[in-house]
């Protein structure tokens, strides 16, 4: 990895809110400009040489990312806006035609807004219980807990893999491997994960995942809903139009594609799809392990400075991510994040759209640091040094 690659350096920023969104390679710029001077046509429609170069880049893609996630077919892959339209499709196209009152979907309190609302909204709709997993004292999902809210009414376990607040990784295997012997289907959030760590959707035997694009280095508005072939088979679209169908005459005469296309209308976000490509080809060629590893040693560096200064509260010293929360003591979150931006220090202060994790850390807002492959320990040494003097904090405030 050059850090020489992103262009968004040469502004003198440092950019600590990777788990909002991340920093684009030139080589994923470059992708979309070629797409936009080279080759603009739409996918799938045209029958010249440009949209079959269009096709192939749209379609290479999917077959990129079935690799990067292992599935087992490139019918389990679908184009989506991001996470959120992702969760949404799941729950609204599979579950909201399966669920009866009184099923039970199990989530936790420490779960982003896009994992608890499509939710809720099944409770409303269908009459379904929303069930919170207990975590432990270091704020994690443990099998024991989770076992402790199973019923045999609960039909859908739905976990972030890493959380977005407290950056800690989930045993989804363990859960996969004990919710499918209880006949109960697991959906994950992939939207901090897919970006960080190595997924195998068959070795960890998920039934849903969900990602952004944009949290991977790759372009907004574009994501990924992978679902198990015989699932993604019954997820009804939430969106028709052109694309989708094969054919249609009469209300009755409607015949529509095969998945994964069936569950792609309209003209697709080609620019995005092409952008993710190339995000991906830069993350492989840097690697999953050494992008993990790179984050765990900044997050250990960080923890070891901000551990030394009397007036700052880290909430999830023990997690496995590049994700770390803290407070400085009596000074609102957001007038931390407003004082490290006056010397360009970008940092994400709230609650981190996971509006329950009231319930987990006892406040409601925290300062937030989320590491990248192109952060380093330098950038870390200049905050720590602007977060050592509370007073100054406080002066600078005023
Ligand atoms: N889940 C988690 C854990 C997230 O961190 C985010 C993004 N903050 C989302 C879902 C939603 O992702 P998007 O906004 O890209 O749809």
């Amino acid at each position: 990895m050059n850090r020489e690659d992103f262009p968004m350096l040469n502004n003198n920023i440092i950019y600590f809110d990777n788990g909002a969104t991340t920093w684009k390679p030139q080589a994923v710029l470059d992708s979309i400009s070629t797409y936009y001077t080279k080759f603009t046509a739409n996918a799938h429609r045209g029958d010249y040489n440009i949209s079959l170069l269009v096709d192939d880049a749209y379609e290479n893609t999917r077959d990129l990312i079935k690799e990067f996630i292992n599935a087992k077919s490139r019918k389990e892959i679908v184009y989506t806006s991001g996470t959120t339209d992702s969760l949404n499709i799941i729950a609204n196209g599979y579950f909201k035609n399966k669920l009866v009152v009184d099923d039970e979907i199990v989530i936790t309190y420490a779960e982003h807004a896009s994992n608890v609302l499509p939710w809720f909204n099944l409770a409303k709709t269908n009459g379904v219980k929303i069930v919170f997993c207990p975590l432990d004292e270091n704020h994690r999902v443990t099998l024991e807990n989770l076992k402790s809210v199973i019923t045999p009414r609960t039909k859908l376990i739905s976990l972030a893999h890493i959380t977005n607040v407290i950056g800690d990784i989930r045993p989804i295997k363990e859960i996969t491997n004990y919710a499918h012997q209880n006949d109960i289907l697991v959906c994950v959030d992939g939207a901090q994960s897919v970006p960080h760590i190595k997924i195998d959707v068959q070795d960890l035997d998920i039934d849903f995942l969900a990602f952004s694009g944009h949290k991977m280095m790759g372009p907004t508005g574009i994501g990924v809903l992978y679902a198990k072939e015989n699932l993604m088979e019954e997820i009804e679209p939430q969106t028709l139009g052109g694309g989708m169908n094969e054919t249609f005459d009469t209300v009755e005469e409607v015949y529509l594609k095969p998945i994964p296309t069936r569950l792609e209308a309209g003209t697709p976000n080609i620019e995005g799809v092409i952008g993710l490509g190339a995000a991906i080809r830069y993350l492989q060629a840097i690697g999953l392990d050494n992008v993990h590893n790179h984050e765990l040693e900044l997050r250990s560096y960080l923890i070891s400075k901000l551990s030394e200064l009397e007036h700052i509260t880290i909430y999830n010293k023990n997690n496995d991510s590049g994700i770390v929360s803290f407070n400085v003591d009596g000074i609102f979150p957001q007038d931390v994040a407003v004082y490290l931006n006056k010397y360009n220090v970008c940092v994400r202060a709230g609650n981190h759209c996971a509006k329950l994790i009231k319930n987990v850390i006892n406040e409601k807002n925290t300062v937030r640091i989320s590491f990248y492959i192109y952060n380093t320990k330098e950038e870390i040494d200049k905050v720590v040094d602007l977060l050592k003097d509370k007073s100054r904090i406080l002066n600078e405030m005023l």
